[in-house]
């Protein structure tokens, strides 16, 4: 018997094994980009501390956020509404679209504040290996806006997968007479648009090059 926590010997590591509520909410925990085991157990014995009531605030707001959120119609950037502020602002150039990943790539092109376009989340990018086909991304809908763009920037990671699919969805609206340019980067290979800095993507959209 253990109180709430024993030291047990799993595979030559050394590792606290918890009673199976407090394991099972630590599981859960670590479901959560960046946290290890470690961070889970101490943000599981932080909600040990909270009263009832705090933790039942907590939960429902999870489960509110989760009910509430949904894909925006159009650009399917995340939106409470059926359209997203974004897509709803008649001020915005819905003429000029910038291609992202994921709805975080919108946040970190929001607080860019030359750029006045609209965006299109692509829900991820083309890779085979881990089974993403064209057709599981948002292609098909960016083919039909992009009829009456003026022009599609692509702004895609600088990653292999990033390149290939700029790639693939320049093929496809560069027929179409719009004009489809891809970032100039000073983002590094491999790196991610979303922790990019408003300067450095401010550079990357002026400084855009034609496909
Ligand atoms: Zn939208």
């Amino acid at each position: 018997q253990f109180v709430y926590a024993r030291n047990v010997l799993s595979a030559g590591v050394h590792k606290m094994e918890y009673l199976a509520p407090l394991e099972k909410l630590i599981e859960q925990f670590r479901k959560l980009p960046g946290i290890g085991r470690k961070s889970a157990a101490r943000m599981t014995f932080a909600v040990l501390d909270l009263s009832d009531e705090e933790v039942k605030a907590f939960s429902d707001a999870i489960l509110e956020a989760k009910r509430q959120v949904r894909r925006c119609r159009i650009c399917h950037n995340f939106s409470v509404e059926e359209i997203c502020p974004i897509c709803a602002d008649s001020t915005r150039d819905r003429t000029i679209i910038c291609v992202v990943e994921d709805a975080k790539a919108v946040l970190a092109f929001e607080k860019v504040r030359g750029f006045r376009g609209v965006y299109h989340v692509l829900g991820g990018v083309i890779s085979p290996i881990n089974g993403i086909t064209p057709d599981k991304l948002a292609i098909n809908d960016l083919i039909v806006r992009a009829k009456d763009a003026s022009e599609v920037i692509v702004a895609t990671n600088p990653t292999v997968e990033g390149e290939t699919t700029a790639m693939y969805i320049s093929k496809l609206i560069k027929p179409l007479g719009v004009r489809v340019s891809r970032l100039a980067y000073g983002i590094p290979v491999g790196g991610d648009i979303e922790y990019a800095d408003e300067v450095t993507l401010d550079r990357a959209i002026e400084g855009r090059k034609e496909f």
